[in-house]
């Protein structure tokens, strides 16, 4: 069995010393521990540096929460993908709905991101997932077709050529940070869909993992990993929790 993949998003939260403290926790817990699965974490980027100091032994990845549409030049505040891969940056987010629905990134500016990071060989998280008025019309397959499709459409030949420098994370926007999780039925015919979609956008997809995000906890991370399709788990709030963290890492 391919390992899992266990991604905690620590989105604008803490402080540089809270950074290194939850960094430090998850680390020794990972080293003493063992656990099966990839685990990656995405810390605000002012303290990418200082967790990576933690990581010295590089037990787990670490990943950035965003890059620069553009490559190096004058975009005042923003991170261009070849100073990631400066740090050894492994992974980026892109198109988390956060970033999609209040920093309003368009399916254009995210393949434009996926694209630099592919040019450094940093691997993608793309984040897709419909908004809950979505949900409510049943539109949620339409939706993610829509966003799927848009990115093969623009940077097919990259993922050709490296499938597994990208990762699609279903995260329906109602789920995030709200408590709410789809039922098992809605997540087996939504992994359903997007199984079958990623795979018929290119010959050699079958490979690209699927993970879902949305009110992961402690709680419910056993039955969404033995969810058929689902490759791992991306979380927001119980990340910041280095016990609720590591018990989902311990999972399975
Ligand atoms: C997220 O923001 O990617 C997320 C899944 O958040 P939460 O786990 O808090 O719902």
């Amino acid at each position: 069995m391919s390992k899992k993949i266990i991604a905690g998003n620590w989105k604008q939260n803490g402080n540089l010393k809270q950074s290194i403290k939850l960094a430090r926790d998850i680390f020794a817990s990972v080293k003493k521990n063992k656990y099966k699965h990839e685990i990656i974490i995405f810390p605000p980027s002012l303290y990418l540096l200082e967790t990576q100091k933690v990581n010295r032994e590089n037990i787990i990845k670490i990943g950035s929460q965003n890059v620069s549409a553009y490559n190096d030049g004058a975009y005042t505040g923003e991170i261009s993908s070849s100073m990631l891969k400066d740090l050894s940056v492994k992974y980026c987010l892109v198109g988390h709905s956060e970033r999609r629905h209040i920093i309003k990134e368009s399916d254009k500016v995210c393949s434009s991101k996926a694209q630099r990071l592919y040019e450094k060989n940093i691997k993608i998280i793309y984040c897709i997932g419909e908004k809950l008025s979505e949900y409510k019309c049943k539109k949620t397959k339409s939706v993610i077709k829509k966003q799927i499709q848009y990115i093969f459409k623009n940077i097919g030949d990259q993922i050709n050529s490296k499938p597994n420098n990208i990762i699609f994370a279903y995260e329906p926007v109602w789920a995030i940070g709200s408590g709410l999780v789809p039922t098992s039925k809605e997540l087996l015919s939504t992994f359903d869909f997007i199984r079958k979609t990623v795979d018929s956008a290119g010959k050699k997809n079958k490979s690209i993992k699927l993970l879902y995000g949305g009110s992961v906890s402690p709680d419910n991370a056993l039955s969404l990993l033995k969810t058929k399709y689902i490759d791992g788990l991306l979380i927001g709030g119980a990340s910041l929790d280095a016990k609720k963290f590591i018990a989902i890492c311990s999972t399975i």
